[in-house]
């Protein structure tokens, strides 16, 4: 008990307070609240007590102590988790670990194109830095402003994918090293690098001198260590870009063009979105180049020339710009809010089967929420298809409620729906997004049985007192 204000002492605030500093250690009431809040659906758990050391050194000796102690421990970054959270069983005893002071840029090295950051570095501010230099690195689009660089790493599918940038992809593909605090509290460096060539000073590759380890951590959710630095590949921003739309009468002749555009080498475009918002009777097709001058007047003509021959009519560049920012950042940023505003159902799948399974998933939302008496209260909606990279296509179908409208039942419904939608998309051979909260759960149990051995296997080897990020992915 805390004698100055008759509230709950963490057994471990003393002890913690003696790492960090008293300032940058709280077990009150009114700090760990702050902690439940997420734009996820699901309702978070109240931390036992909240703590936010200054470096690696800090997290190291914070995880030594809840080792000692078997005390469960939550890394957090940005909190723009989308699976809620924490979910620790154990939540009244956990210790949940703040990243935010972890922020300092390392360093900025143009002649070997590689940045090297803290992981509780906002996106923004690290895209900002890089970008007076006249360099760009790749960042998630939406939430770069809440988005840490640990927490997009560990908590999204390969570790985010931006809209419209100059380099496409996950993260994972722009990622050489990093530095992970792992359950002990060793401290290692993964990549070709300090870790694996102790005579070179920072990750220069993922691969050389080791097997690919730096993999491991990408996407694991936080289970396996605590990022608290990376190192990335620099790109020269891109001199010149354009943008524009296409509308298609027909879905059919939209998705042929679709194809042949994600099939041309060099790829005429940094970002396509098939798009068609609620407003609109038509599907259009989106894109975004980026590139030197003269090469995206190359690339605007070919695309150009295939949207018209494959049926496909040019709209103002006000009304592409109208089209798109129903899906932008600015719409879901005015929507990032506690307990929703907005369903967000976007799922890899094989190009393939993408377009089969699309019109199954909007038939099966349809359904629900004519079931859950929704549907009149939805006030957008917007379907998508979005490439990544050329074998597989994000399908997406973002939904939009004026939350203050619904019962609390009603919110209920949603949250149940969003949980059904993500079986129904495992049912179909496809995966889950998030690598976050709830959602790990659902996709682990999808998992192989021999697949589910081998990851409980690293996990007990890593936290064989299974502290860090415990109830994720089922382990
Ligand atoms: C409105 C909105 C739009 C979005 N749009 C996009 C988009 O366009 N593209 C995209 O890629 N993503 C998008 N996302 C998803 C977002 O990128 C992920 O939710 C991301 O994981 C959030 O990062 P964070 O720093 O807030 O992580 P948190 O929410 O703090 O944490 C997420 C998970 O990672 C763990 N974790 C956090 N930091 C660390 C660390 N340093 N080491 C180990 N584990 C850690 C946590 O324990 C947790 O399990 C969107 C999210 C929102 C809310």
């Amino acid at each position: 008990m805390n004698r100055e204000t008759g509230e709950h002492r963490h057994p471990l605030y003393e002890e913690l307070a003696a790492i960090v500093g008293e300032e940058h250690v709280s077990d009150r009431e009114i700090d760990r609240y702050a902690y439940i809040r997420t734009p996820s659906w699901v309702l978070g758990r109240v931390p036992g007590l909240v703590v936010k050391p200054a470096d690696a050194q800090q997290v190291s000796e914070i995880m030594k102590l809840a080792n000692r102690t078997k005390t469960p421990v939550i890394p957090r970054g940005g909190g723009a988790s989308l699976g809620g959270f924490p979910l620790s069983d154990e939540v009244e005893r956990s210790i949940l670990i703040d990243l935010a002071r972890l922020n300092r840029i390392l360093f900025i090295d143009h002649e070997n194109m590689v940045v090297g950051a803290e992981c509780g570095v906002s996106l923004s501010h690290l895209s900002t830095e890089v970008g007076k230099k006249k360099l760009h690195i790749h960042t998630v689009d939406i939430p770069q402003y809440a988005d840490s660089l640990g927490g997009v790493l560990s908590g999204f599918n390969g570790g985010g994918c931006p809209s419209d940038y100059a380099t496409t992809g996950e993260a994972f593909h722009f990622l050489l090293g990093l530095e992970v605090v792992l359950p002990s509290g060793e401290i290692l460096t993964t990549g070709a690098g300090s870790g694996t060539n102790i005579k070179q000073a920072q990750a220069a590759d993922r691969t050389p001198g080791s097997p690919d380890m730096t993999g491991m951590f990408v996407g694991d959710a936080g289970v396996f260590g605590i990022k608290t630095k990376a190192y990335l590949k620099l790109y020269p921003r891109a001199a010149s870009l354009a943008y524009g739309a296409f509308a298609f009468e027909d879905f059919e002749a939209m998705k042929a063009v679709f194809w042949k555009l994600m099939e041309t080498d060099p790829l005429y475009y940094t970002r396509l979105v098939a798009i068609k918002p609620q407003w609109r009777d038509t599907w259009s097709l989106f894109y975004v180049i980026r590139d030197a001058e003269e090469l995206v007047r190359f690339k605007a003509d070919r695309l150009a020339a295939l949207c018209t021959e494959g049926g496909g009519e040019k709209v103002t560049n006000e009304l592409a710009r109208k089209i798109i920012s129903s899906f932008s950042g600015r719409q879901l940023g005015k929507s990032y809010a506690s307990r929703g505003k907005f369903l967000y159902f976007e799922h890899p799948m094989k190009k393939g089967e993408a377009v089969d399974y699309f019109l199954r998933q909007e038939a099966f939302l349809d359904r629900r929420f004519k079931e859950a008496g929704v549907e009149g209260l939805i006030t957008d909606r917007v379907r998508y298809l979005v490439p990544k990279e050329r074998h597989m296509i994000l399908v997406g179908d973002l939904v939009f409620w004026d939350v203050t409208t619904l019962s609390a039942e009603q919110v209920e419904r949603l949250a149940r729906i969003s949980h059904e939608e993500a079986e129904h998309v495992l049912e179909n051979g496809g995966f889950l997004e998030q690598h976050q909260g709830l959602e790990t759960r659902i996709s682990a149990s999808y998992w192989s049985e021999a697949y589910r051995a081998f990851m409980k296997s690293i996990k007990k080897a890593l936290d064989p007192n299974h502290i860090l990020n415990p109830g994720l992915w089922r382990l």
